[in-house]
């Protein structure tokens, strides 16, 4: 009778992990006498929107296995961590991947990538789980801001699939195509090598068990980001701009390539990074040396929010170039990005 049981267990899909009830560890305990079967599954949260109807198709199926049961068989759905044993037998790593946030930019060298990478440390000193895509395949910057250039990812066998491990610096599983090529070389490649690569990378890197997957955009719109956005289910964009870049096209295009209809991400925000100078010796004073107030108009004409506003701080660059994000804690810059973290948080958990 048990192994009938595990047939049924391993018939029915969770539509979330991809995997049998059994390979996603919800199954607690089965037990089985002539007078009942009774199934304890396991769900994060009481009220997880597949619990209900993963027990009436566990129900029907052990009805039909087991006709002469009938009123007999109880599943019973208990709040608690599934318990899966080592990583899914799936070529998807994304399967245990929480929120997915895309941080884009109109052009280059706005910080698109320093604050992806400061998000990411403020999101994990918080205590999340955090993983950094550095998806931006023509210059990735990644390896550098986090000091891991001469990282080499281990490759494992999960099942009959090879994943590639991550690295884990500041408290965030970290992956870049960096981490395989070197950066002049990524300026040659071409479309489709660039692609295939980024596809494979979101799909055979192990992330494991992540709140939340921080995608380091190229800038501008391309074929890659819409690579990216057909891989994923993205659960909203972050735009990120100086106050010079802010009015230029790019930057509508940008929001525009995520609110078309065919992407459909919500668009969480606009950052404006360098948004003023305060020189050490006159702590109170702002100077808005790229000019004042463009963010917030773009914001406005957008029908999006300012999330975070960002000055030039200089440890901000040293920490992009020594490896040591400035988001670190302790770290002047650390209130700006945990301010602006919290307000991701915040919206995603809303639904945005
Ligand atoms: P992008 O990813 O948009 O191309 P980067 O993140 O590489 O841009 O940033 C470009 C440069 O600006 C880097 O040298 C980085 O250290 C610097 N930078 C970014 N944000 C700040 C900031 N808030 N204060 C000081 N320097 C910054």
């Amino acid at each position: 009778m048990k192994k009938e049981v595990d047939k049924v267990l391993d018939s029915i899909i969770h539509p979330e992990t991809g995997l049998s009830l059994r390979a996603s560890g919800i199954v607690e305990s089965v037990a089985m006498s002539d007078e009942r079967i009774a199934v304890t599954l396991l769900f994060k949260r009481r009220r997880d929107p597949f619990a209900k109807s993963i027990a009436r198709q566990l129900t029907e199926a052990l009805t039909a296995e087991f006709p002469q049961m009938g009123e007999k068989i109880h599943i019973e759905i208990k709040e608690g961590e599934p318990q899966t044993a080592g990583e899914p037998d799936k070529a998807d790593g994304m399967a245990r991947v929480g929120k997915i946030i895309a941080i884009a930019s109109g052009k280059g060298g706005v910080g698109k990538s320093t604050v992806a990478s400061n998000l990411a440390v403020s999101l994990a000193a918080t205590g999340y789980r955090v993983g950094l895509l550095d998806a931006d395949i023509y210059g990735p910057s990644q390896p550098k801001m986090f000091g891991v250039e001469d990282f080499v990812p281990a490759a494992e066998m999960s099942g009959n699939h090879e994943m590639i491990v991550p690295a884990h610096v500041y408290g965030v599983e970290l992956m870049s195509v960096g981490f395989f090529i070197s950066t002049d070389d990524a300026l040659l490649w071409r479309g489709p090598m660039a692609t295939g690569a980024l596809r494979q990378l979101i799909h055979q890197t192990r992330w494991g068990e992540l709140d939340y997957l921080l995608i380091d955009m190229p800038p501008g719109t391309g074929d890659v980001h819409l690579t990216i956005l057909s891989e994923l289910k993205i659960d909203g964009a972050v735009i990120v701009s100086t106050p010079q870049q802010v009015a230029l096209a790019d930057v509508r295009r940008g929001i525009a390539m995520f609110r078309s209809d065919k992407v459909n991400v919500p668009v969480l925000g606009i950052i404006e990074n360098m948004a003023w100078f305060t020189p050490a010796e006159l702590p109170d004073n702002r100077y808005y040396i790229f000019g004042r107030g463009g963010a917030r108009e773009l914001a406005i004409a957008e029908g999006i929010d300012l999330i975070g506003e960002i000055p030039i701080i200089q440890s901000v660059m040293d920490g992009a170039d020594t490896g040591k994000p400035g988001a670190l804690p302790g770290n002047r810059a650390e209130i700006y990005y945990r301010e602006t973290a919290q307000i991701i948080v915040d919206k995603l958990g809303r639904n945005c």
